[in-house]
């Protein structure tokens, strides 16, 4: 149970008639006003006491009632800057729900308002969930203590009031005071009447406490228990990044293969750092890795106190955790990227673990677009405390801040844990194995996957199979031939509509299109609009390889030994949950998904994993594809072999010379990172350059195209922009998106600073306008 302070008193809001306040503090109202960037002035009222990260009520403009701001500076009157303390309006109150945040954690927001370009007052209310900054689950609990001395306990009282004296004065001060509820039932009376008149009567107090209380449910899959003995590589590297524990900010970037024991390493430091009596901090990838890793650490941390923050979490229980995050006290919190900005108290922090520091669900995708890994970083610099990144594929950026510059460390644990077997990857090309079907059906497995489902499932072992693709198959077209060159398309994006497919049960199915960015719902196209003739359904998506599955393995579909674990049917962290719990227990034989099972698993009944096409990252319109199919292919080929019995992986291709593909089934990070960098490198692009991307939207198409050619040229006269390259204004590579036109500006700077300098400069000239219409994205992963 965490308990809080309950509501403080309000201030008294009186005009300044006594004598002029002395007390200042700068505020952030939360609100999107770029034009104040440090906040608001107002006087402290002598009776509130709030320090830096106290959320308070203060006035605004002409708004009738006060609005929420965050305290950001406490001083005296060198905070007016030539303002009249007297017309300075005054802070009204304190935030009643008690939010607070560490000082840390608003000088964090800072730099991510500043770095990412977005308003402070956006940014500030954005590091608190949402349920803590609503009071989700909040309690209030009433506690009753007696306010007399025995000898001052008046006469006449009524039987019940004497009950609830006596229950009082049998108890001792070390039994601290004691919940109203407990009182009645320990007084044995039926209602609480006799205390509230007591009350009345000034005999005893009642004070009301403010606690969080979530119902829980199992939240992580168990972990073993078992302690193990570190290898000699595991040793050698926990040693080399124990040094700097209580040592200052440092980085450390591990790059350790599938399987090579990462978590144990994480482990074994976190260990250190509580045994200081510190605490740490360990950001994981969105839901896909909590309910193993948590699970993990969970049971290797008997004992300890753990808080965890994710997005699978009920309102109540992350505010509840968010509560136990802020406690004093040598703790773990472990949570996903927001977790970045857990109110651990100041002082406190020891240590800060990024696991698959590579993952793109770090970077946020709206305002404001950070990212979890670089704020992580940024955390670390500011509580002076060395920070872990971790990963069997790093991202270019790290791999190019260790092997470059000297303020990173690079650990490396070249091989599997103790146990472990390599898997082999086999490459399949795919056009030669599509000759071999005489059928004009659509195959997704080909021969080799099959022969080794077989072989697999025939030894007793599981299987993973990924195909980045949801739903049944993403093109639906024209399938008269001839001239018609019609593809099904959403009225209110330029995209293309995806087949799905709904269950009806008894064998039935229904299919229907839905569009993936406005994710609007049609119903499948009999004949072509344009020409009448018949409509077909091309391409992948995991529904049709379920199919496929089924079609070849029915006696798994039978007894239910197969899961589809896609955004689809997983609709929440439960479902995940509850699916690889049965994956687990070995009920579930073959896993078929999305990237959610591509990352962090650790099952060691996993004999075969199938990639059905390594393609479909590789042709994105992004300079990152490369990388993004190396990591995707190696991390999936690195669920396998994680038991006795050896693992193999196939990757069916298109592309079986692809350098990507080619590297990733070698296991040759170094060799991929090192040709990729230099592509980069060449081309100017990240992580030798920096970069920008600025997407404008308007409901007409020349709207946004004249408003991002507007930028582009302003951007251009700026004398910031001198060494910096500014791309467009051009359409987006998604040009329409519900129904708003979409057109960007994408700003290449030589560096950080740079970049830095270029987009101040725009924002202080009012080039940059933050909000609907324009989004400034600043080490953009998304490029479409
Ligand atoms: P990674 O995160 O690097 O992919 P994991 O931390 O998942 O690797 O470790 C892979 C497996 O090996 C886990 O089941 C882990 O418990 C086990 N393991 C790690 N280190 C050792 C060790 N020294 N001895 C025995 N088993 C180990
Ligand atoms: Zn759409
Ligand atoms: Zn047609």
């Amino acid at each position: 149970m965490t308990l809080f302070p309950a509501s403080p008193e309000h201030a008294d809001l009186g005009t300044p008639a006594g004598p002029a306040p002395h007390r200042f503090a700068r505020v952030v109202p939360e609100r999107p006003l770029d034009r104040y960037p440090d906040g608001l002035t107002y006087a402290v009222p002598d009776s509130l006491s709030l320090a830096v990260g106290t959320r308070v009520r203060c006035p605004l403009a002409r708004q009738r009632t006060p609005v929420n701001g965050w305290v950001v500076e406490v001083g005296g009157a060198e905070l007016l800057e030539g303002l009249d303390p007297r017309k300075v309006r005054a802070i009204e109150g304190i935030d009643p729900l008690a939010c607070h945040v560490p000082a840390t954690v608003i000088e964090l927001g800072q730099w991510v308002a500043a770095y990412y370009c977005c308003p402070l007052g956006v940014t500030l209310p954005s590091l608190v969930p949402a349920a803590v900054r609503r009071g989700v689950g909040t309690k209030s609990i009433k506690f009753v203590e007696l306010a007399v001395s025995p000898a001052e306990t008046p006469r006449g009282l009524s039987p019940r009031q004497r009950a609830v004296i006596s229950t009082l004065e049998r108890r001792t001060s070390a039994d601290g005071p004691i919940a109203l509820e407990s009182l009645r039932v320990e007084a044995g009376l039926a209602t609480a009447a006799a205390i509230e008149s007591l009350a009345r009567r000034g005999v005893v107090t009642v004070t009301e406490q403010s606690t969080v209380q979530a119902k829980w449910r199992e939240h992580s899959l168990p972990g073993s228990a078992e302690e193990v003995t570190l290898s000699t590589d595991q040793g050698r590297v926990v040693q080399s990044i124990g040094r700097s524990i209580g040592g200052g900010f440092s980085t450390h970037l591990l790059r350790g293969v599938t399987g090579s024991g990462k978590t144990e390493e994480y482990l074994r430091l976190i260990r250190r750092v509580l045994a200081e009596g510190r605490s740490a901090l360990v950001l994981v990838p969105e839901i896909a890795l909590t309910p193993q890793t948590t699970g993990r650490l969970l049971a290797r941390l008997p004992g300890q106190s753990v808080a965890i923050l994710h997005s699978g979490l009920t309102e109540a229980q992350r505010h509840e955790q968010w509560r136990a995050a802020s406690q004093p006290g040598a703790k773990v919190v472990i949570g996903a990227r927001s977790a970045v900005f857990a109110p651990i108290p100041d002082g406190e922090l020891g240590l800060i673990v990024v696991d698959e520091e590579h993952d793109s669900s770090y970077k946020q995708d709206q305002a404001p677009r950070y990212h979890g890994r670089d704020t992580a970083i940024r955390r670390a610099q500011l509580a002076r405390c060395p920070i872990v990144l971790g990963s069997a594929t790093p991202s270019l950026e790290s791999w190019h801040n260790a092997v470059d510059r000297l303020n990173s460390h690079l650990h490396e644990l070249p091989g599997r844990a103790p146990g472990l077997s390599t898997p082999t990857v086999r490459i399949v090309d795919f056009r030669a194995e599509q000759r071999q079907w005489k059928d004009k059906r659509v195959h997704l497995i080909g021969p080799t996957l099959h022969r080794e489902l077989e072989r697999t499932l025939a030894a007793g072992r599981q299987a993973i199979v990924l195909l980045n693709r949801r739903g049944y198959a993403n093109w639906v077209a024209c399938g008269a031939g001839g001239a018609c060159e019609w593809r099904a398309t959403c009225d209110r994006c330029d995209a293309p509509l995806v087949v799905h497919r709904l269950r009806e049960g008894a064998g039935a199915s229904r299919s229907f299109v839905r569009c993936h960015h406005c994710l609007q719902e049609l119903r499948l196209p009999k004949e072509c609009p344009q020409c009448r003739g018949k409509v077909s359904v091309f391409g992948l998506g995991t529904q049709r390889v379920e199919d496929e599955m089924g079609r070849l393995f029915p006696a798994l579909l039978a007894e239910g030994a197969m899961q589809r674990v896609d955004s689809d049917t997983m609709e929440s962290s439960l479902h995940f949950h509850t699916a690889l719990g049965r994956f687990a227990s070995g009920q579930c034989r073959v896993l078929l998904g999305t990237q959610m099972i591509a990352k962090g698993l650790d099952f060691p009944g996993v004999g075969l994993v199938g990639v059905i096409s390594a393609d479909t990252s590789l042709h994105m319109p992004d300079f990152r594809a490369a990388e993004r199919t190396f990591q995707l292919v190696s991390q999936v080929a690195g669920r396998c072999g994680r038991g006795s019995g050896g693992g193999v992986a196939v990757v069916q291709t298109f592309a079986p010379d692809a350098p990507a593909i080619v590297r990733a089934a070698a296991q040759d990070f170094v060799g991929f990172a090192t040709e990729e960098l230099a592509q980069r490198a060449a081309h100017r692009l990240p992580p030798a350059w920096r970069m920008a991307r600025i997407v404008v939207r308007d409901q007409l198409e020349g709207g946004a195209a004249d408003a991002a050619d507007a930028l582009a040229n302003g951007l251009r006269g700026l004398p910031t922009s001198s060494n910096c390259r500014i791309l467009g204004g051009s359409p987006c590579p998604i040009a329409r998106i519900n129904e708003l036109y979409r057109s960007q500006v994408e700003v290449m700077a030589p560096g950080a600073a740079q970049l830095s300098a270029l987009l101040t400069d725009a924002r202080d000239r009012s080039l940059l306008h933050l909000g609907e219409r324009m989004a400034v994205d600043v080490d953009p992963l998304s490029m479409l």
